[in-house]
């Protein structure tokens, strides 16, 4: 498990000889400049996938093709905004945070979506007045709070209203639930969706646009998908019936599985896209509405193998199991802080040595952290080789999503730096937090 697997790692990532580069740059140059643990971005990886999803969605829906909204929450910095913006698609963001870094670097507001289940004021109002393409409602409070805050500013808000199909999905299979048990949006089922249709449209501040709805992440089949778009198509028709017109959008979400593991395979944009857009034409046919405005939010299927995380061996120790076996703890400069996927989700990652050859034969070790919680596991169970040593470099593939973005200051450990590579040159694109940063916070 411990061989460079090149499915997992960034798209220009190499294993020359007897160490790894990242866009031409080599690991152990990277923690000699900016040290460790280092979130390290491929950014033509990054570029590259984002483009991807925009032509695959124009591909697959043609006409119907609407906006590829990157989710700022899976991993946002001012430059990450720019790549995006660059790119040419728009941005989902969830919080006054997120948004103001679209704002500091001046991302167009008309390619820029606002979410959230409990927005504040303070945030809707920036939002509309920043000009924001849509705010996706999430409630009824929001639907009279929204309309008062765009009416004090002379606006008419384009909105969505972020439905409960009554489908979940999670990775290989979906389950199909009247009612979903869960603090977002308005349910399909029990009839709340439609009320706030009529709600809406009651405000003459707002402008409804159409429907939104996400099911769930790291998603490889198109099936759950495709169960919510019917869901969402029916409600399309049922609008058409009442009204008379037809509301034309519709924004399936983000959830888009990546390859963490060997063996696991990222999901093409293209291949789902054209399931999707098959079925969701077929369903709009036989509905007898048009196509609607296709729109998605994918975050980690963008961001995610793009970021490798780097990490400095500090101690390792030998621990006796039953059985007469045993495990080699080995213990690097991040942990929990830095990836609070694995304690939070279970989630699975491999690491390699990343600064020489490391020499066989393997042992079975668990890769943890420096914090104080037996909990702190970045691996729970990989075969690495026996010679590791402290100061050796580890690399976790796999980390650009959900890892930085997630990042705590537990144990007062402060925050890693971002690097962006791209054709042998590094350059930090989030600095690395000192203790005098965190101090700065303290009375
Ligand atoms: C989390 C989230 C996304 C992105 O999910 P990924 O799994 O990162 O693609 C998109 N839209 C909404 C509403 C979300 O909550």
């Amino acid at each position: 498990m411990s061989a460079f697997d090149p499915a997992v790692f960034s798209r220009n990532s190499r294993f020359e000889v007897d160490h790894l580069k990242i866009a031409s740059v080599s690991a152990s140059a990277l923690v000699a400049d900016f040290g460790s643990p280092l979130f390290v971005v491929d950014e033509e990886d990054f570029r590259s996938r984002a483009s991807h999803w925009k032509s695959a969605l124009e591909e697959a829906f043609g006409e119907s093709a609407g906006t590829v909204y990157y989710a700022a929450k899976s991993f946002i910095s001012k430059e990450v905004a720019r790549w995006v913006d660059q790119v040419g698609i728009g941005l989902d963001v969830c919080t006054g945070g997120e948004l103001a870094v679209a704002e500091a670097i001046g991302f167009p507001a008309g390619r820029v979506e606002l979410h959230g289940n409990n927005k504040s004021e303070d945030e809707i109002r920036i939002a509309i007045s920043y000009g924001v393409h849509t705010i996706v409602i999430d409630s009824f409070f929001e639907i009279e709070r929204v309309a008062r805050i765009a009416s004090e500013l002379g606006v008419v808000q384009r909105v969505y209203i972020r439905v409960t199909p009554g489908v979940e999905a999670h990775t290989h299979e979906f389950i199909s639930t009247a009612h979903e048990d869960v603090k977002f949006g308005f349910s399909l089922a029990s009839g709340a969706a439609w009320d706030a249709i009529s709600a809406i449209r009651a405000e003459n501040s707002l402008r409804l646009m159409g429907l939104h709805s996400h099911i769930g992440s790291q998603i490889f089949e198109s099936e759950g998908f495709a169960a919510a778009a019917a869901k969402l198509i029916t409600l399309l028709a049922r609008f058409k019936d009442t009204y008379g017109h037809e509301l034309s959008e519709l924004d399936l979400g983000g959830g888009y599985g990546i390859a963490y593991l060997p063996g696991e395979e990222t999901l093409d944009p293209s291949r789902i896209l054209n399931e999707l857009a098959d079925i969701v034409k077929r369903e709009c046919a036989s509905a007898q509405i048009s196509v609607p405005i296709i729109s998605i939010e994918p975050g980690r299927a963008i961001v995610g193998p793009t970021t490798t995380t780097l990490y400095t061996v500090g101690t390792t120790k030998d621990v006796e199991l039953d059985g007469g076996l045993s495990r080699r703890y080995i213990a690097v400069d991040g942990g929990m802080s830095d990836n609070i996927r694995p304690a939070l989700y279970g989630a699975e990652y491999i690491a390699i040595v990343a600064n020489r050859l490391p020499l066989g034969p393997n042992r079975n070790s668990r890769v943890v952290g420096k914090h104080c919680e037996s909990g702190d596991i970045i691996i729970r169970e990989i075969e690495l080789s026996a010679d590791i040593q402290p100061g050796d470099i580890l690399a976790v593939p796999a980390t650009g999503a959900y890892g930085y973005s997630m990042a705590s200051n537990y144990n007062h450990v402060p925050r890693p730096a971002v690097v962006a590579v791209n054709q042998g040159n590094a350059r930090v694109i989030v600095r690395r937090e000192s203790i005098s940063d965190l101090l700065a916070l303290e009375n």
